[in-house]
């Protein structure tokens, strides 16, 4: 049935890229409602050929909307998302601000599409290294539990936003130009360098991106013992994240095993042409809907045939937010 809904952060990075999932999934809208801050007031945007005036993003916006889109950030979520939900919408959240809330159900369609039927109004999209990093390794998990994963991320300016996108573009250009270099978005020049996740660093040595990975990987596996250790890291790449993810099996498994079984799962692609040295990379996967799996090998360091490795690229805007969004929509109507 053809849905009211509106979209807040239509301005952003995330916010493009659900105007072109929403287009090109052929999503059924009544209605559409275009909402950022009061900064965007007036801007137009484009969708299915038509030009929407973006509009504030109030606790009165929603009147008429029955699936609100959310990706402006926490404290918006936090503040204008129980207004949308007393006014009859299902928010779809992009942000933090309700993942871990046992109330909320946090959900990636291919991995628990039957816990968005426990929501009260909020289901959560989890961030965007753990989607990536859960779409590959579920398949397995279901077969042969997982009992411990090692994960490393290789992060992209784009999973920062629209401003630091643009600041990886101008600093490059600094770098090559010999100028004086930039920082605003990140705390570190990202041109030609590396570092470690920008978030905060806990009491326990990791940073919050992390611990992300920690907590919603628990939440969507129902697997609360489920070992995970992360090291989050932004590189200079523009769009789209890459993960180096190690896992410890409960039986042994064949990277043949590995490689057949994920090649008939839903949103992966299987990139493993050893003889090329062709693999998963993010300029391949830029603007596509599945993450591409490569490097599946067996882990040498556990003898008993118990460990696999792999590589894997995913588009974060898209799978890792936009799209992983507007598929849980898409099991509400
Ligand atoms: P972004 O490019 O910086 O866009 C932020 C959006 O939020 C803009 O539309 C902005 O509107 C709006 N906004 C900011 N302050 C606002 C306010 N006071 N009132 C109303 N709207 C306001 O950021 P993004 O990367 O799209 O991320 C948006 C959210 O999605 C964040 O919560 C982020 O953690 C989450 N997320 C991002 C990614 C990713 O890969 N980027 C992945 C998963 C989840 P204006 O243009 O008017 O300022």
């Amino acid at each position: 049935m053809a849905k009211s809904i509106a979209i807040a952060g239509v301005t952003g990075a995330v916010g493009q890229e659900f105007l072109k999932v929403l287009a090109q999934r052929n999503f059924p809208f009544s209605k559409i409602k275009m909402l950022a801050s009061v900064r965007s007031v007036g801007k137009t945007v484009e969708f299915k050929g038509k030009t929407y005036t973006v509009q504030e993003l109030t606790k009165d916006s929603f009147g008429d909307v029955d699936i609100a889109l959310f990706s402006a950030g926490g404290a918006r979520s936090k503040e204008f998302a129980p207004a949308a939900v007393a006014a009859g919408a299902v928010v779809v959240d992009n942000s933090s601000a309700f993942r871990m809330d046992p109330d909320t159900p946090l959900v990636v369609p291919e991995v628990n599409p039957q816990d968005v039927a426990g929501h009260k109004g909020i289901i959560a999209n989890p961030n965007c290294s753990t989607i990536i990093m859960v779409v590959p390794i579920w398949p397995i998990h279901k077969v042969n539990p997982i009992k411990r994963i090692v994960v490393s991320t290789y992060q992209a300016a784009s999973g920062a936003g629209v401003k630091a996108m643009q600041e990886l573009i101008d600093q490059s250009r600094a770098v090559l130009d010999e100028k004086e270099v930039h920082k605003e978005a990140f705390p570190h020049q990202i041109a030609f360098n590396l570092f470690s996740h920008n978030s905060d660093i806990g009491p326990n040595g990791y940073c919050e991106e992390e611990m992300k990975m920690v907590n919603a990987t628990r939440k969507m596996f129902h697997a609360p013992d489920i070992a995970v250790s992360a090291t989050t890291v932004r590189v200079p790449v523009l769009r789209a994240h890459s993960e180096a993810i190690n896992l410890e099996l409960t039986n042994p498994m064949s990277p043949e095993e590995v490689r057949e079984m994920l090649s008939e799962a839903p949103g992966l692609q299987i990139v493993d042409d050893r003889k090329n040295n062709y693999f998963p990379m993010p300029l391949d996967v830029s603007g596509k809907d599945d993450i591409l799996v490569g490097r599946i090998r067996q882990d040498i360091s556990q003898p008993d045939g118990r460990g696999i490795d792999m590589f894997v690229s995913g588009d974060q805007l898209l799978k890792g937010a936009a799209l992983n969004a507007v598929q849980i929509a898409e099991l509400l109507i």
